[in-house]
């Protein structure tokens, strides 16, 4: 059976006022299903969690959809209790925290130590604000498998999902400037093949030091490592909306370091330029 209908409902609800949750069905695979919207004011972030007997939502790990209303963004998560921190870990292997792709704290929203099993971007404009009933079950059945692994005690998930793409990193940056909704990378992230035509154009040396995975650690084994840098005009200040990626002028390949190092601040990205210009020569590889 697929949730689909029941997360609809939700959504539909949360751009109301109504707190009502009790039409909310009490069961999905044996977990306990627990929505909210607030207590007695609407929460920013609604929820439902799927929680198993011994856990609890203040004090327990769970899968969750979250809805973040102001990104049009509801993503389902390896949820991790607040009030309490829970006993057990999720164990993940690349864990994406929501506070790394959501600036969580200038919202002040929670969950930001949740980590990230998937983001759906809605469409109100479409059916099912554009979510894929078949999508949204094999996730839930996935992460519900995960949480069952952990519970039993095999706690660490060897296949991540978010990790299928390590050999790559993809930048994921979400923000928002004035009222205007602005995400950067969606269209990379939709379209793998944007990844290799940036790496085809740009060359696999970084871009910024010059360091090359495949000659350093030989071709057979460091070929094609390398992270993608995305350019994100927002932090130069821009007034910006969402818009394609071009793989020429947005997406530079960086090694491991330089691509920290530009990221280093929180809430600025130095340029290619600034870092490059900081780097000792002594460091530029040719
Ligand atoms: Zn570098
Ligand atoms: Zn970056």
């Amino acid at each position: 059976m697929s949730y689909i209908s029941q997360l609809i409902t939700f959504l539909n609800q949360a751009q109301t006022t109504d707190l009502h949750t009790a039409g909310y069905d009490k069961e999905y695979k044996g977990l306990s299903v627990k929505v909210s919207f607030g207590q007695a004011n609407r929460a920013k972030i609604p929820w439902i969690a799927f929680v198993a007997e011994e856990q609890h939502v203040s004090n327990g790990i769970y899968p969750v959809f979250l809805y973040y209303e102001k990104y049009s963004l509801l993503i389902l998560a390896y949820g991790i209790s607040e009030v309490e921190i829970p006993k057990l870990s999720w164990g993940l292997h690349y864990p994406v925290k929501i506070e790394n792709i959501i600036d969580v704290k200038r919202f002040s929203y929670r969950y930001g130590k949740s980590y990230v099993f998937r983001k759906y971007f809605l469409d109100p404009n479409k059916e099912n604000y554009g979510l894929d009933s078949k999508i949204i079950e094999t996730d839930l059945d996935s992460i519900i498998k995960d949480y069952h692994l952990v519970l039993s005690g095999n706690r660490i998930i060897e296949s991540n999902r978010k990790c299928k793409n390590v050999e790559i990193k993809e930048e994921e940056e979400i923000g928002i400037e004035g009222k205007r909704r602005v995400i950067t990378s969606i269209s990379a992230e939709r379209n793998p093949s944007l990844r290799k035509k940036a790496l085809k154009y740009h060359g696999k040396k970084c871009r910024i030091c010059g360091f090359d995975f495949g000659e350093a650690y030989g071709e057979k084994y460091g070929q094609d490592f390398i992270e993608i840098h995305h350019i994100h005009p927002l932090s130069e200040g821009n007034d910006y909306i969402e818009r394609l990626t071009n793989y020429k002028t947005d997406l530079v390949p960086v090694c491991s370091n330089c691509h920290r190092m530009l990221h280093r601040k929180r809430n600025k990205v130095l340029s290619i330029e600034k870092l490059r210009s900081l780097l000792s020569q002594k460091y530029r590889h040719k």
